[in-house]
């Protein structure tokens, strides 16, 4: 039966009055999954992206001692003339890592590098560039102005020891490595990560590689499927191509399901799609189909499969992808152990005018650039068919329109969602 054909289902291009809201689907599909269990230790470079599966408390003082934050001279902050200028003997000099066992008197002071330790009794440190050095008396003349206190970092000013330092669901960013190595952190425990079969389905669907035969197109949704979870930090399986036959369809959902988090297809579930995939989603587990009112990307499928969550995006390139970015990929971040899991929006203006019909929330394509003032505003990226795949390749952002929208003028403010790596 082909699509065109089917009469019982209203179109989807018309307003439905049972369809989904985006919102209602989404939180129906995070409602329903659960973060993974187990949990592996990492040296902390293999856990960049990773998911804590523990709170970290600083086991030190970060910085472990009180030091200089410029190049300079240690002194007491109550040597500092409030008029004239003064004179202090400079009683030896303090590297990075060479701390000096000396007790700073009024009067005196310290040559001192940056991260060089404070030596006792000083509690300011005077820049280089606001002293004047007599090197032959080894002198150093100061002026007013300075403040008791400055161009010090004190001891476990940026970790204090004890304080918690991360919350278990945080996922490691380079800045957080950083963190765990300064506490002198070697290894951390990770939530493991989350394992995703995909396949595609669909009889016309060729190999890339292969040579295209009359009536193909090529595969090109387990790209752009790979590159959305290769970014995720998830393990994941590529099945291929699986025909549209009965057979080949249970088999590979048996395969994918059984050791797999979750499962995704593309293709496959459309109206009057071969009806034995969706026999086979039915027998095999418990699927809904979902009509969302959204453009582009309905239908979907969602559900379970023994243990398995599975998705069944439609086949569409793009549809695919905006579907994946607004339900796969908060329910996986979901599942590997956070809690942040919804897009992050903008608000620009439009340089573009924009039209939709009313009834569905649309995802279009933008791009977000600056203007002559230096302002961030976003453009369309023109034609905005499910099939073309490349107004996805030159968008970095999805601008997205509210359900009753119907125009937007140049000028007006949009809701954006920023890709992940935008540039
Ligand atoms: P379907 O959801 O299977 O009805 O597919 C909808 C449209 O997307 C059809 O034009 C398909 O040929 C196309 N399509 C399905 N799967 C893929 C794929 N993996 N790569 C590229 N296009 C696809
Ligand atoms: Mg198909």
């Amino acid at each position: 039966m082909s699509k065109k054909s089917s009469p019982a289902m209203p179109s989807c291009d018309e307003f439905d009055p049972n369809a989904l809201s985006v919102e209602q689907a989404r939180g129906k599909i995070l409602d329903s999954v659960t973060p993974v269990q187990h949990s592996e230790a990492l040296p902390i470079r293999e856990a960049l992206n990773r998911v804590l599966a523990e709170d970290i408390s600083a086991t030190i003082d970060v910085p472990s001692h009180t030091n200089s934050a410029m190049d300079g001279y240690a002194m007491r902050g109550a040597d500092i003339p409030a008029t004239g200028t003064r004179q202090l003997v400079i009683v030896g000099t303090i590297m990075a890592g060479r701390p000096l066992d000396v007790h700073i008197e009024s009067g005196q002071c310290a040559r001192i590098m940056t991260g060089g330790k404070l030596p006792a009794g000083a509690d300011t440190v005077i820049m280089q560039e606001h002293v004047q050095r007599d090197e032959t008396n080894n002198r150093i003349t100061i002026t007013g102005g300075h403040k008791t206190g400055q161009n010090v970092r004190q001891a476990g000013e940026d970790l204090a020891r004890g304080e918690r330092v991360f919350r278990a669901g945080t996922r490691l960013t380079p800045a957080d490595l950083g963190m765990l190595a300064s506490m002198g952190i070697a290894e951390v425990a990770v939530l493991r990560r989350v394992k995703v079969v995909f396949f595609s389905t669909g009889d016309e669907l060729c190999e890339v590689g292969q040579a295209l035969q009359e009536g193909q197109i090529y595969d090109s949704n387990r790209y752009t499927l790979y590159g959305m979870l290769k970014r995720l930090e998830v393990d994941f399986v590529d099945l291929g191509v699986i025909a549209d036959e009965r057979s080949a369809v249970e088999d590979a959902f048996h395969r994918a399901t059984r050791d797999a988090d979750v499962l995704i297809t593309t293709g496959g579930v459309s109206v009057g799609e071969a009806d034995f995939v969706k026999d086979t989603l039915e027998k095999l587990g418990q699927v809904g189909f979902w009509k969302i009112a959204m453009k582009p990307g309905r239908p979907l499928a969602f559900g379970r499969i023994g243990d398995c969550q599975f998705f069944g995006l439609p086949g569409n390139p793009v549809s695919a992808m905006v579907t994946f970015y607004q339900f796969v990929q908060p329910a996986l971040l979901r599942m590997m152990g956070l809690d942040d899991v919804l897009p992050r929006y903008l608000q620009l203006r439009t340089t573009t005018p924009l039209t939709k019909r009313a009834g569905r929330l649309e995802y279009q394509r933008g791009i977000i650039g600056t203007d002559e003032n230096g302002e961030m505003v976003v453009s369309s990226t023109g034609a905005q068919g499910s099939g073309i795949l490349r107004s996805m390749g030159e968008a970095n952002c999805f601008i997205e329109l509210p359900l009753e929208t119907e125009r937007v003028k140049e000028g007006e403010l949009v809701k954006v969602q920023p890709f992940a790596g935008m540039t």
